[in-house]
């Protein structure tokens, strides 16, 4: 548990600062092993809500501290730097799960799911893919039929969920349909798992982030109760997942900048001890110039994803007027970012050397990790696909 809270800290900059002395105590010692066993201690959201982490975004009248996008930003990198899976199940939670609430969320939905999610009491997730559709979003094919009480019967598979085994709450995408039959659209819709109909499969094995549950979904007619479910507007689904795609875009970016920085502080302090034909490694020039190119890859990195964290900021902030590159810039940030990282990861374990091939030594976890950031969010062919047709637009 953390000693310091968010009243006592007046700017992000001391905000960050202390986070890092959490990750250095609370995630630092027990990543590895929390990824040998596949799962993170169940007290770790609680933790996170503590030190403020899930705050950082999140308006003030909801609980948070509302210190802005790009500390958010430089948070979850901090986190990623020390451990991806805790970032990526945390993101579920507060970020999939969490944004879309506060954006097109009732005050009602807000104060029941939202608030309980940014104090940890309660985990979140977002059940989009299923297994016929993942990139092709519009292709859903769970449905949300209306019975003639007015409630909503929930039939159909989700897949690749984060959080699947352990969340409480859950926004599945899923087509609305009326009582009389009639498709009204995709449609978000808000709902309690623990439900007798609702079933979840074991985590899979995964390649990388292992610590960070992934699964199945299902719902055979679950009743998850009346209109008052349903998240934003009828037939909004799609495009509400789409404009919070920006966000996640946003947040994938810092998630590979920590991975990057934590390839180049590891290499660094390998390269000063391990010594060949007599002298640290750093010394022969081929491992200089990898070090370079590790550096060099960091920078532009960083810059891409805090000039975007701050357009994004600028606009949420009204300091800025609406950008509608935005969807562009960011797909270009999300595809550039994990190509890079990726990048590092391969570079971090060639310094290595055969250690890098060893569990043992925390590159080899952030090569494995590193493999999510090219997928999920939109994968890099669908990045592309966005970035091509704003340029022919433009
Ligand atoms: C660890 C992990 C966690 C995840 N967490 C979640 C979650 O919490 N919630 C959730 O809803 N989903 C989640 N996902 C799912 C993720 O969003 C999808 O895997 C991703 O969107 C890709 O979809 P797919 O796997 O069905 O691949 P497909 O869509 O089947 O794509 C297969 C290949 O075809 C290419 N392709 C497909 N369509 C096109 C096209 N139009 N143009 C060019 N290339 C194309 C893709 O780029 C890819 O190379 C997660 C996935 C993983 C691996």
């Amino acid at each position: 548990m953390s000693n310091f809270t968010l009243d006592s800290m007046d700017i992000s900059t001391e905000y960050l600062e202390a986070f890092r002395n959490f990750c250095e105590k609370e995630i630092k010692p027990y990543a590895a092993e929390w990824d040998e066993c596949n799962e993170l201690p169940g007290g770790i959201f609680k933790k996170l809500a503590d030190v403020g982490y899930f705050g950082i975004v999140a308006p003030e009248e909801l609980g948070g501290s509302d210190l802005g996008i790009v500390a958010g930003v430089k948070a979850m990198e901090l986190l990623s730097e020390y451990c991806g899976s805790t970032f990526f199940s945390a993101s579920a939670s507060f970020g999939l799960f969490g944004e879309p609430l506060k954006h097109f969320g009732t005050q009602e939905q807000k104060e029941k799911y939202y608030k309980s999610v940014l104090t940890g009491g309660k985990i979140g997730c977002l059940a989009i893919t299923e297994p016929q559709s993942g990139s092709d979003v519009s292709a859903i094919q769970t449905t949300a039929k209306f019975n003639e009480n007015g409630e909503i019967l929930l039939k159909g598979q989700k897949t690749y969920i984060t959080n699947s085994s352990i969340a409480d709450y859950c926004i599945v995408l899923a087509r609305l349909i009326d009582a009389e039959g009639k498709d009204l659209g995709l449609t978000h819709v808000l709902l309690e798992l623990d439900n007798p109909n609702i079933g979840r499969g074991t985590p899979m094995k995964k390649l990388g982030l292992r610590a960070s549950v992934t699964g199945e979904i299902y719902f055979d007619d679950a009743n998850i109760g009346d209109k008052s479910q349903i998240l934003g507007g009828i037939g909004k689904g799609f495009r509400q997942t789409m404009a919070t795609f920006n966000e996640e875009r946003l947040s994938l970016a810092g998630f590979c900048l920590g991975v990057i920085r934590a390839c180049l502080k590891e290499s660094v302090q390998f390269a000063r001890t391990r010594k060949s034909f007599g002298k640290p490694i750093y010394q022969h020039q081929s491992v200089g110039n990898l070090l370079a190119e590790l550096y060099t890859i960091q920078e532009s990195v960083a810059s891409l994803t805090y000039s975007v964290a701050e357009s994004m900021e600028g606009q949420s902030r009204g300091t800025l007027p609406k950008d509608k590159t935005m969807p562009a810039r960011c797909a270009a940030l999300k595809y550039f970012a994990s190509t890079q990282a990726r990048e590092a990861t391969n570079i971090a374990v060639q310094i290595h050397g055969g250690a890098g091939f060893m569990e043992e030594y925390k590159v080899a976890r952030l090569y494995r990790d590193i493999r999510l950031a090219e997928i999920g969010g939109g994968t890099s062919e669908i990045q592309k696909s966005i970035i091509a047709s704003y340029v022919m637009k433009g």
